[in-house]
């Protein structure tokens, strides 16, 4: 595991002991940094190593979460060492011939890698479940989405300085943010990703372009809006889905309602939608709120919500290798 001090490190470790995953020999990497710290897994403490080339010798599977300049760096040392590598980074996602998986959306997609299976951003892989039996049914025209992603989604840090700073303006303090490029308490902002010539930001580039390689639609027409909220876990998507004709309601519904990693929440009679704390430490995505776009008769609206160091993260991850495992 490279990145096994992160967030979603920790969130693999639990998962692999949760899921009873078969591991023989649990190697944990991260940097200098967190080297000599030990984690705790399976009742036992595991030291953590600094990263070298020779990490990766005798290995099957690497499941890495420590960003994308260090996937690239060490790409090279795990493929060759015969390893599979997962990776939760942006690094490789979009590029031929590295598959792009959500296990529930384009399983098949995994058996097509050379080496490297790329896991999707998380508010993609949280949208692609709620998408693809919709899709599945009737054409789709154009997804437009907003986001309301949580401090976690930035990191570790970014987690613990979201509740430094509430802290800090509950006593009357001044926060001043230093892992986030500003504070989120009691705040929000769009999302802080660069932004691109178009003046869209990386983050909202990802979910149009990992979509469309995920569902196989490469023309589908795709907007985003991402920001950052004031939520330590779980990322909300407010979603509107235009296809060629008008989906009914209920059967958005019933669809929703069976499709694989996807939890209905709907409890209109007393108001009652998805929130982040209904899916935080849980796998599925919620999704509720389903209704008629009243400016589009082929458009619906709906809510998600999902905990995105879970599945959009670190169970995907463990997800995809299981596929592999049980071929
Ligand atoms: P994080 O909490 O900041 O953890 C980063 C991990 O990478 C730590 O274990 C860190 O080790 C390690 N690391 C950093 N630099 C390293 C280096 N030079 N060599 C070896 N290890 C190094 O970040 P995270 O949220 O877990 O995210 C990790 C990756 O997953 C990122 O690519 C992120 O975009 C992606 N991701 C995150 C989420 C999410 O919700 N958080 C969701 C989907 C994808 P040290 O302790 O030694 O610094």
């Amino acid at each position: 595991m490279l990145g096994a001090s992160g967030a979603v490190g920790q969130e693999l470790l639990q998962l692999l002991e949760e899921r009873a995953f078969p591991v023989g020999e649990l190697r944990l990497l991260a940097s200098a940094r967190s080297a000599g710290t030990t984690q705790s897994w399976k009742g036992q403490e595991h030291s953590v190593q600094e990263v070298t080339a020779a990490s990766f010798e005798g290995v099957d599977l690497v499941l890495a979460s420590a960003g994308g300049s260090v996937s690239r760096q060490w790409r090279q040392a795990i493929t060759q060492a015969g390893a599979l590598m997962v990776d939760n980074s942006s690094a490789f996602r979009m590029e031929d011939g590295v598959p792009l998986v959500v296990p529930e959306v384009n399983p098949k997609a995994a058996f097509q890698h050379q080496g490297v299976i790329a896991n999707p951003n998380c508010t993609t892989i949280l949208l692609t479940l709620a998408l693809a039996p919709l899709a599945a049914k009737r054409p789709m025209r154009r997804v437009v989405v907003s986001t309301y992603q949580s401090a976690s989604g930035a990191g570790a840090r970014a987690m613990e300085e979201l509740q430094t700073l509430s802290r800090v303006v509950l006593d009357g303090g001044e926060a001043k943010s230093e892992v986030l490029p500003h504070s989120l308490a009691f705040n929000l902002f769009l999302h802080n990703s660069p932004l691109q010539a178009n003046s869209y930001c990386e983050e909202e580039m990802k979910m149009v372009n990992e979509t469309r390689k995920i569902m196989d639609l490469p023309e589908l027409r795709f907007t985003a809006t991402c920001v950052r909220v004031p939520v330590l876990r779980a990322h909300s998507e407010a979603v509107n889905v235009e296809f060629e004709q008008p989906f009914p309601v209920d059967e958005a519904r019933a669809l929703l309602a069976a499709a694989p990693g996807v939890e209905l929440i709907e409890q209109p009679e007393c108001n009652r939608f998805p929130m982040p704390t209904d899916v935080t430490g849980r796998d599925p995505v919620a999704v509720g709120r389903i209704r008629q776009d009243i400016s589009d008769p082929n458009a619906l609206e709906f809510w998600l919500c999902g905990d995105q160091i879970r599945k959009g993260a670190a169970l995907n991850a463990i997800q995809i290798a299981e596929l592999l495992i049980n071929a």
